[in-house]
């Protein structure tokens, strides 16, 4: 297969609401935030990886295109269709690959804007707001109304910017404005929904802004 060229699509994932992508609190002292969230462990600061971005387009365009996806409730391993195609053969169908070819899709990780930092720095040094929020979150007893099992949750707060990029491979004979329209659309069901942890809690309500591919505008909704 002879790869054609890459096209590349960049822009801003804006923060809308309070995102939370978790990390591991394998180091985390005692008395600290139980419930971290993934930063850079050399800069500590906040970031979305690539493969939070890739999982959540591609689990939300199989709920929509996948009949394995919606019957089996797991991620399609049909080995045919164009998801499987650009987000890649799942480990256990490797010989799939031989006939799909390798992934074509791309997703780096996401980092804070300079712009973003900057704020966020600010707030740190003002209000001692470690580069993120963290919110409680309780049960309320059904009966008495008495909020019970108080929890914090760590998250990055709404306003805040990354710079997103996602590489597109295109191979001899693939088709280009399939795979752009996927990825099209799969953004675009991610910003109808959320990303990271407790969507349906109001957290991870993003947008994404200053869309471009190879430097020209991507218009993430026709007619829009
Ligand atoms: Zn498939």
């Amino acid at each position: 297969m002879k790869l054609e060229r890459h096209a590349i699509i960049k822009g801003v994932i804006f923060c809308e609401t309070g995102l939370r992508i978790g990390g591991s609190n394998d180091d985390i002292e005692i008395g600290g935030n139980d419930n971290p969230i993934i930063r850079n462990p050399v800069t500590d600061l906040p970031y979305i990886p690539g493969s939070s971005l890739k999982g959540r387009m591609r689990s939300l365009l199989e709920l929509k295109h996948s009949a394995i996806t919606q019957q089996t409730g797991k991620p399609c391993d049909c080995g045919q269709c164009n998801i499987c195609k650009i987000f890649g053969t799942h480990g256990t169908h490797k010989a799939r690959e031989s006939v799909l070819g390798p992934t074509r899709i791309i997703v780096r990780d996401a980092f804070l804007t300079s712009e973003s930092v900057k704020e966020l720095k600010a707030a740190n040094q003002e209000k001692g707001i470690y580069y993120t929020e963290v919110k409680h979150e309780n049960l309320v007893d059904r009966k008495t109304g008495k909020a019970e099992h108080p929890r914090p949750n760590e998250r990055v707060p709404a306003g805040s910017k990354f710079d997103f990029e996602i590489v597109l491979r295109i191979f001899e004979n693939d088709n280009e404005n399939a795979a752009l329209n996927l990825i099209r659309e799969g953004l675009s069901l991610v910003q109808k929904e959320y990303l990271g942890g407790s969507g349906s809690r109001g957290y991870g309500k993003v947008r994404f802004i200053n869309t471009t591919i190879d430097g020209v505008p991507f218009v993430l909704e026709e007619g829009k």
